[in-house]
Order: structure tokens, then C-alpha cells, then sequence
């Protein structure tokens, strides 16, 4: 997911806070409040803990002329553990019609989004079963995609429909019935959409075939042969064309294939030339692409972009630039079409290595904003990537902490994108050997190879890495809002220095200038003292490390 422009509720409850008087200002502070549906989409209730998913096949028809889709999905199984109650999600107004397993249809019963089926046949452990959901309806219209979910039914220019899906948050349940939590992933699935004659369906992996109906529809097959996040599925229905090449990649021959709108067909082939360029700069740094079964394509879409696994979808208009400005205002973010390298940034950090739960969205946007920076890095030299990541400090709100709340589909400030990114900056000084770091990027990437992970797992991992214990680190820039001032004071030749506005027994290195002469300190939240410095010494930060301007206090 991308970052939005500011978002309204924030304005408003500032100003609100602002309105108010000073006892009340903590008001916006509050934690939310959750919902028994909020617990239902946000928790591993036991009603999904017994079973694991290992295929979907998704097979519907959408009808652009009413704005519906209807059909069913197969879902297969392993039993955990015995258990006859299943949950499943299908948000309103869409309908769940009926649900079979072994040509019998079964006991349903609703509950807001969750739906709680109970299987007639006892549920044995190992056992890989298999049910088939049928529903259909009108699927809620996003209003503002890809930040509100739902299905967005346009036009081309032409004239012909132009229809996508997009739900990373609100969840894929919005538009077909699935297990929606995101700690689950099946090992494969098949996407069968049918479509009017003339229109063409791009989904996720590769396309198997396409069927002609008798009732004037086309069917179009995708297979994703890797495990795939729920919200990554997706459809995207026009008047496409396709053109494609080959790129030659750490893993052998990626194929790289474009679904365009057929009057944008020239535009696309100049300007998708930032693929191989992102393929060369993300694999350098986070190593193979981890799709090559799955390929790689980038689709054209009604709104401006979103992270699909093996078919990102692009809306910026084939221009550089977050539709077409520079977010850190240095210059550096015209180099490069934003959504076409931080989209793809995310097969890494979202596809590949996925949260269990979105409270820990940072582990895909944190580190995708960061490779905005490392593609610069990559292709215009560090300084570059160091500026721009700099750049985008202006952006960063510290309003709340960037975890957000567990078990409750709750995620956390938007600076999870850009104060995230300068965190692992932040980061990558304290390790002051872009090797190691580098190695660490693909260590992750490796060892969490197709996997759903936790904060805590990715947190462990970089101290274990680093060699530094990280707690607090993590403490500071991940779950509160603070961010670090280094005080100082001279008295004759010595000067004295620690962290303050930080969390309880915060410690981090950081690289300061004394009369412009690069030096590490170790502070910690006591005072330490560097001896024998020359009078009337100043003491600069670098400005790599997010933290404040250092404050000199009077001796
Ligand atoms: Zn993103």
C-alpha cells in the first residue's frame, strides 16, 4: 500500500485537540475503540486456528454492465487439529449463498463479516479436505483507491470498462469469501475470472489459458504457484494489450510481462524501462526476486497503484515522481516513477515476507519506502539515496507510534513509511558497513523466504545480525513517538553528553562532528564524558541519523 495524502480524520482531530483546552488535549491520543468484528477479522480465532490453508481456486464471473460478481471458491485444507466449526469472511453486501463439502450442503451461520461453518464430517488431523463457497452480490465501490477497499468500475477513454480490485486493510473478503487473516497463506491458488467478450482479466501468476463461453463471456485462468497473502489477490478487467521482455536476474530468466491499456501502448514501452533498472538496484540489495515461477507483470489500472504479488498494478500515469512530484523535495525522487520502483519494492518486503498481523505494517512499508532509497543508491550513488531519504523527513508526523493494535486489524501512523525508512537509515549508520548491511537485506529476505513473521521475529533477526542488542532502538522509533535529542555540555576539556526525550534506558551510537572531525559516541540516558576536548568545541550530528539537533547546555 502506498502512502496517502494526509488524512482528513487526522486534520480534523488535531483540530479538534487544538479547539480544546489543554487537559483535554491528550483525548487524541486515546486508544481506539475495537469492535467483536474487529477481533473477528484481526484475531486467530479457534474457529481458523485448526485448519491451514493449502489452495484456493477462485472461479467468478464479473459483470461490469451491473457492477457484480458471483461464483465460488474452493478452499482445500490441512487439519491442524480436530475441530467441525470453520470461519469464513464475506463482508457485506456481498452474500454467501451456500457452502458444500462432499456434495452436502452445510450449517451456516452469520456474524457481521464472519460467517461460521459447521462441517458434518469429523475433521481428522492431517486429513487435506476441501469445501466450495458460493456467494455473489454488488461488492462495495472504493471511494478512494487503493486507501479505502473495494472494486473501482471506470472507463477508458474508449469507452470500455476499466475495472480493478484493491483491499490491503479492509481485506479481500470485501469482494470473495476467504480466510481473512493474514497469518495464513494457501501454497498455491487458481484464478478463474470470466469476463464480457472483448475485455481481458489480468490476475496473479502466470495465464494459463483462455476459455470462450457460450453466454458471450471469455474465462481467463491465472495460476500463482507460491504462496500468496489475501490481499495481494487481485483483478484487473479492460481493453488490454501486452507486451513483455526478458531480464536476465540473479535466479535465471525472469519474465517481465505489461498489460497496458491498449491507447497507452507506446507510453508504456518507454517508460516501463524503470523495471529492469528496479530488477538490477532490489536484487542487488535484497537478493533473487522472489516470484521467477511466478513472473513479474505490471498492469495498468483505474487508480495508483498497488503491491499485487506478481502482477503490481501501476496508475501514475507514466510519469516520474509521485504522480509526477518529488516527496523529499531534493530532486532525486524525478529520477525514478515512484510507484513503479516502491510497488515492486513490495515483492520483497509484503510478498515475500508478509506480516501475521497488520499491526506490524511497518516490516512491508518501512522497508519498501527504504528501497526508494537503495534504488538510488543503487544507480545514482549513495549520497543520492542518503539525500532523498533525508528529504522525506519532512513528511514525518510522529502523531502516534508506527505499531499499531494486535488481534484487532488495527494498523499503525502512517509514518510507518517514511520515519521507518529513516529508521533502518538510522540503522544502516549504526552498522557503518553497507556490506554487512546489505548481506542482513538479503539474510531477511532469505530466511524468511515466503513466510508470514511477526515484529518481533524481523527485530530479532537485525540484533542477532548487527551483533547489537536493538530493544530499545526499536522501542524508540517503532512504538513511541519521541525522537532522540543528544545533550551536551563543556566544562574546560570535558565535554558530557546523553539522550534525552527518549524511552527508559535508551542506548544508541551515533557518529558526531567535533570541530568537524568525525567521532562515535556511545550515549546512553546517563551523562558519560569525553576528556581532554579543546575549549569552545562544536559538535554536530550526522545528519544520516534521525534524531534531533543536538542541544548544547550551559556549563
Ligand atoms: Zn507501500
Amino acid at each position: 500500500m502506498k502512502p496517502s495524502s494526509r488524512n482528513k480524520n487526522t486534520i480534523l482531530t488535531a483540530a479538534l485537540a487544538l479547539l480544546m483546552l489543554g487537559a483535554f488535549e491528550t483525548q487524541a491520543q486515546q486508544a481506539p475503540t475495537f469492535t467483536r468484528q474487529d477481533t473477528l477479522r484481526g484475531s486467530i480465532t479457534p474457529e481458523r486456528a485448526w485448519w491451514d490453508l493449502s489452495y484456493y481456486h477462485l472461479n467468478i464471473q464479473v459483470n461490469p454492465a451491473d457492477s457484480t460478481i458471483k461464483g465460488m471458491n474452493t478452499i482445500q485444507y490441512k487439519v491442524l487439529e480436530p475441530y467441525q466449526v470453520m470461519q469464513l469472511d464475506l463482508q457485506p453486501p456481498m452474500q454467501m449463498k451456500k457452502v458444500v463439502q462432499n456434495g452436502k450442503q452445510l450449517q451456516v451461520t452469520q456474524d457481521g463479516n464472519a460467517y461460521f461453518v459447521k462441517l458434518e464430517v469429523p475433521q481428522k488431523t492431517g486429513a487435506l479436505n476441501k469445501l466450495e463457497v458460493y456467494y455473489g452480490g454488488k461488492p462495495q465501490i472504493s471511494v478512494n483507491p487503493p486507501w479505502s477497499g473495494g472494486i473501482t468500475w471506470k472507463r477508458d477513454e474508449r469507452g470500455n470498462p476499466f475495472v480493478a480490485s484493491s483491499n490491503q486493510g479492509d481485506g479481500a473478503s470485501l469482494w470473495w469469501p476467504c480466510k481473512d487473516h493474514m497469518y495464513d497463506e494457501p501454497d498455491s491458488m487458481l484464478i478463474s475470472v470470466a469476463v464480457p467478450k472483448g475485455l481481458t482479466n489480468v490476475s496473479n501468476g502466470r495465464q494459463r489459458k483462455v476459455e470462450e463461453n457460450k453466454d458471450g463471456t471469455s474465462t481467463f485462468h491465472w495460476f500463482v504457484s507460491n504462496p500468496i497473502n489475501n490481499y495481494g489477490v487481485n483483478i484487473n478487467i479492460g481493453d488490454y494489450v501486452h507486451f513483455g521482455e526478458k531480464y536476465q536476474g540473479e535466479k535465471g530468466m525472469l519474465d517481465c510481462d505489461y498489460w497496458v491499456l491498449r491507447d497507452k501502448l507506446e507510453k508504456a514501452k518507454a517508460h516501463f524501462k524503470d523495471v529492469p533498472r528496479t530488477m538490477q538496484a532490489l536484487e542487488h540489495w535484497f537478493g533473487p526476486y522472489p516470484f521467477y515461477e511466478d513472473s513479474y507483470k505490471l498492469v495498468e489500472v483505474p487508480y495508483l497503484g498497488m503491491e499485487h504479488q506478481s502482477s503490481v498494478t501501476y496508475g501514475n500515469g507514466y510519469q516520474n515522481g509521485y504522480r509526477g512530484r518529488d516527496l523529499s523535495g531534493t530532486g532525486w525522487g524525478l529520477k525514478f516513477d515512484f510507484i513503479i520502483i516502491h510497488e515492486t519494492g513490495h515483492e520483497w518486503f509484503a510478498n515475500n515476507i508478509t506480516y501475521k498481523d497488520v499491526a506490524d505494517m511497518w516490516i512491508h512499508e518501512s522497508f519498501t519506502a527504504y528501497s526508494e532509497s537503495l534504488f538510488l543508491d543503487y544507480h545514482y550513488g549513495t549520497l543520492a539515496g542518503n539525500e532523498y531519504t533525508i528529504g522525506k523527513r519532512k513528511t514525518i508526523r510522529n502523531d502516534r507510534p508506527i505499531i499499531g493494535y494486535y488481534d484487532v486489524n488495527h494498523s499503525g501512523s502512517g509514518d510507518m513509511y517514511n520515519k521507518g525508512a529513516n529508521m533502518l537509515h538510522t540503522l544502516r549508520q549504526i552498522v557503518n558497513d553497507d556490506e554487512k548491511f546489505r548481506g542482513i537485506l538479503r539474510g531477511l529476505n532469505k530466511d524468511f523466504y515466503h513466510q508470514t513473521v511477526t515484529t518481533q521475529q524481523i527485530e530479532g533477526y537485525l540484533a542477532e545480525h548487527t551483533g547489537r542488542d536493538l530493544t530499545r532502538f526499536f522501542d524508540q522509533y517503532l512504538r513511541d513517538t519521541r525522537i532522540p535529542v543528544l545533550e551536551y555540555r563543556q566544562d574546560k576539556k570535558n565535554l558530557s553528553y546523553r539522550w534525552t526525550n527518549v524511552v527508559a534506558d535508551f542506548e544508541m551510537p551515533v557518529k558526531v562532528y567535533l570541530n568537524g572531525k568525525a567521532t562515535w559516541l556511545e550515549p546512553g540516558t546517563d551523562w558519560k564524558v569525553l576528556k581532554k576536548v579543546k575549549a569552545g568545541t562544536t559538535l554536530k550530528i550526522d545528519s544520516n541519523f534521525y534524531v534531533q539537533e543536538a542541544k548544547k547546555l550551559e556549563s
